[in-house]
């Protein structure tokens, strides 16, 4: 589904992602592990659009992205830094992507209770500031907000290394169970490889911007 066709990355002359080929499948839960500054967040930034490879071609389904704005790759992002807004409630944050997809009130309203529910945020919680949650529960708001568009795959830029390891692995649960019950792909990055361990189901390691190996996780 996913497909990374011989992808070069550059900031300015150096070159942080060189002859990158890589298949990810649908419904997979795929993660990416290596030392800081291999080039994790660059190659999923070239996924989602943020920048430009140098090099090479990225395909979705089929369908050659390379140069396709972000917000029609349909894919969805969740990262360490919560990328909130945090003058808005939890209800707001949540919605957001279908507000700005002009989505009608009565709709949004039903997806982001379907998801709240899914998500285990309570109406209470709805109303809330997001400010005033958690980092475990506002890492459940920016899930809530990614799946409720619907995505084929969702990446995760290292969600869980600033939070407390019992919530890590209440993310990494919520994350494993959206997986195999919505069918939606993941990437996933981090550096706590036995805390994804018993969800992935491939392991890429990344060192100095070239993949090192690829390795199958058995069951
Ligand atoms: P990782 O996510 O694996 O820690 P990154 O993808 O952030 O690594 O970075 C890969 C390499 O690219 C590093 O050497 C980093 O210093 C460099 N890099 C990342 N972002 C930029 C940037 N905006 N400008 C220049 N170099 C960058
Ligand atoms: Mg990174």
């Amino acid at each position: 589904m996913i497909k990374f066709d011989n992808i070069q990355i550059k900031y300015g002359d150096f070159i942080a992602i060189d002859n990158l080929n890589l298949e990810i499948n649908e419904g997979e839960f795929f993660t990416f592990l290596g030392p800081s500054g291999c080039g994790k967040s660059t190659t999923l930034r070239a996924l989602v659009g943020f920048l430009d490879p140098s090099a090479g071609r990225i395909e979705v389904n089929g369908k050659d992205v390379t140069k396709l704005e972000p917000e029609k790759r349909g894919i969805g992002i969740v990262f360490q830094s919560y990328a909130l807004f945090p003058t808005m409630t939890v209800f707001d944050n949540i919605a957001f992507g279908l507000k700005v997809k002009k989505v009608a009130p009565d709709v949004i309203k039903a997806k982001v209770a379907a998801v709240a529910a899914k998500i285990k945020i309570s109406d209470q919680q709805l109303k809330r500031n997001v400010s005033e949650l958690s980092g475990g529960q506002q890492q459940r708001v920016c899930i809530a907000g990614a799946i409720i568009l619907s995505p084929k795959l969702i990446i995760c830029d290292e969600p869980i290394a600033s939070l407390d390891l019992a919530i890590q692995v209440q993310i990494l649960d919520l994350i494993q169970k959206i997986n195999q019950e919505e069918g939606i792909s993941f990437i996933f990055i981090t550096h706590n490889l036995p805390a994804v361990y018993r969800i992935a189901d491939r392991i890429l390691l990344l060192y100095h911007g070239e993949v090192q190996e690829i390795q199958e996780v058995e069951d």
